[in-house]
């Protein structure tokens, strides 16, 4: 194959791949941008392949038919609330894969002529090692953490900074010695191993609810140990889809870290959430004490009945409960009943980015329904009631309102402003933040206290009955 026609193959595998990702910015595009994305790849493997007999073609086949097996089956039985372990996983994947590929290269190019191994060479096997490890072994304790492998609290202890700048000290001083002593192949798989102990280290203290962040920096590593790699290999597709992951994967993890109003430094270094939805802390007695008005679900649906526009809020705790198929039913009724109806999404409601939407896509819930947070901003005080189901930090006043609390400075979802405020959750229990929330004391504001699916199921019912 001639190296120019490789060079265009690359070339259109690299636009698609930007494509794919543009596609991927919008749930309705998104699975158009993954099919784009998946013929990019197909066309740059096919390529690589016929360009470069790197090994016998016998290994790659049953390389691909026995990981495309289990990836498939895998991914087809996995199920949505546990997507994100699983991307995490395969993050650590990339990363692990971007390890062995540049390290056989680089054994192999040593073998061959120490000598001849390049400065640039030599600085591409580092980055790719020393990343690439990371990323292996955090995105396995981060997937450990989401299964309940690994404890999820947030394990602190005296002087753990300080050990991780050890060892990130330690992994470039054997970095520096893979550069200047390539003959030596033994430093790569030292700096490897301390690399290793360094992804544990840096995920271990961190909560279980702060995982997708991590995942979604741990994404952005293994993107660029991918490009590292691609140096190593001299390989334009693999630099350039490399970058772009790890491009993306951090501009993700801001996205995020902006919509908690958290720096990356606080998610990766504070320790917070140890709890995951901070159930040990009590109901905070001040507060709500004679304010908490709690209703039922005919109750609710008396007030539905006079209702002209609902709009339902989701969070966390409809994730718990499977609860979408139920809200689906019950948004249905009341737009059958002549009432508007629609959905406000904050962001970072649930445990992942997209957590809601990917719930409401599952249960068939048209997209124009689904307002985002400004936009749904605009719409409370014209809403005669507002549902919000498993939903707490993300609608929690304090946010807007306090000066000094976990929360101050996020931007929430200001379902107070609404003329009734239904909130369905099992017990005054904070969310993630840990803290209480002013709204379930709120004048306009009743407690329907159950499982998400149950109330929600109990209050079609009650809908129906009138
Ligand atoms: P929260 O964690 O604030 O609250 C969830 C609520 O759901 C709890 O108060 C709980 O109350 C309730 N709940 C749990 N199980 C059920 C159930 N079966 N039925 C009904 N309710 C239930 O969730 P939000 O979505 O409001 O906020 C997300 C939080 O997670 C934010 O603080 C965000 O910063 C954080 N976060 C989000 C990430 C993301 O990517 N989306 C990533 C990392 C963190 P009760 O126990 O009383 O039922």
């Amino acid at each position: 194959m001639s190296p120019d026609l490789v060079r265009f193959a690359y070339l259109v595998a690299a636009s698609l791949f930007v494509f794919g990702l543009k596609g991927l910015s919008h749930p309705r595009t998104a699975v158009r941008g993954n099919r784009l994305s998946a013929l990019g790849m197909f066309i740059a493997i096919v390529v690589t392949l016929i360009d470069q007999q790197i090994v016998r073609f016998e290994f790659i086949v049953a390389g691909i038919v026995l990981g495309g097996a289990i990836g498939a089956i895998w991914a087809l039985k996995v199920p949505m609330t546990a997507m994100p372990q699983f991307v995490g996983l395969c993050n650590g994947f990339g990363g692990g894969a971007s390890v062995l590929v540049a390290g056989a290269a680089y054994v192999e190019a040593a073998l061959r002529s120490a000598d001849t191994i390049s400065m640039q060479f030599g600085i591409a096997t580092m980055a790719s090692g020393l990343i690439g490890g990371v990323t292996f072994w955090g995105s396995l304790i981060a997937f450990g953490k989401l299964q309940g492998i690994v404890s999820e609290k947030a394990v602190r202890f005296t002087g753990d900074h300080v050990l991780k700048g050890l060892f990130l000290l330690a992994a470039l001083a054997a970095g520096v010695l893979v550069i200047l002593q390539p003959e030596n192949t033994l430093y790569f798989w030292i700096m490897v191993a301390i690399a290793s102990v360094l992804g544990i280290l840096l995920v271990v203290p961190i909560g279980g609810a702060d995982m997708p962040v991590v995942i979604a920096l741990l994404n952005s590593y293994s993107g660029m140990a991918a490009a590292a790699t691609g140096f190593v290999l001299s390989n334009n597709v693999l630099i350039i889809s490399g970058s772009l992951v790890g491009a993306s994967g951090f501009i993700l993890t801001s996205i995020m870290c902006k919509a908690m109003n958290r720096s990356l430094a606080n998610v990766m270094f504070a320790g917070v959430g140890g709890d995951s939805g901070g159930d040990d802390a009590g109901p905070a007695d001040d507060l709500y004490e004679g304010k908490v008005k709690s209703t039922t679900a005919e109750e609710v649906a008396m007030v539905l009945d006079s209702a002209r526009r609902v709009v339902f809020v989701p969070g966390y705790g409809m994730a718990v409960a499977q609860a979408q198929h139920a809200v689906r039913d019950l948004a249905n009724k009341l737009e059958a009943d002549g009432i508007e109806v629609e959905f406000a999404i904050h962001p970072v409601a649930g445990r992942m980015p997209g957590h809601m939407n990917v719930l409401l896509a599952e249960a068939d819930v048209p997209y124009d329904r689904l307002k985002e947070m400004d936009e749904a901003n605009t719409g409370f005080e014209q809403t005669d009631v507002t549902i919000v189901i498993g939903a707490n930090d993300v609608v929690n006043p304090l946010a807007r309102d306090a000066a000094d609390t976990p929360l101050t400075g996020m931007p929430i979802l200001n379902v107070d402003k609404s003329r009734t405020v239904v909130v369905i959750k099992r017990s005054l229990s904070p969310g993630f933040a840990g803290i209480p929330n002013p709204l379930f004391a709120a004048d306009n504001c009743l407690m329907l206290f159950a499982d998400g699916k149950d109330a929600v199921q109990e209050l079609t019912a009650a809908v129906n009955e009138i």
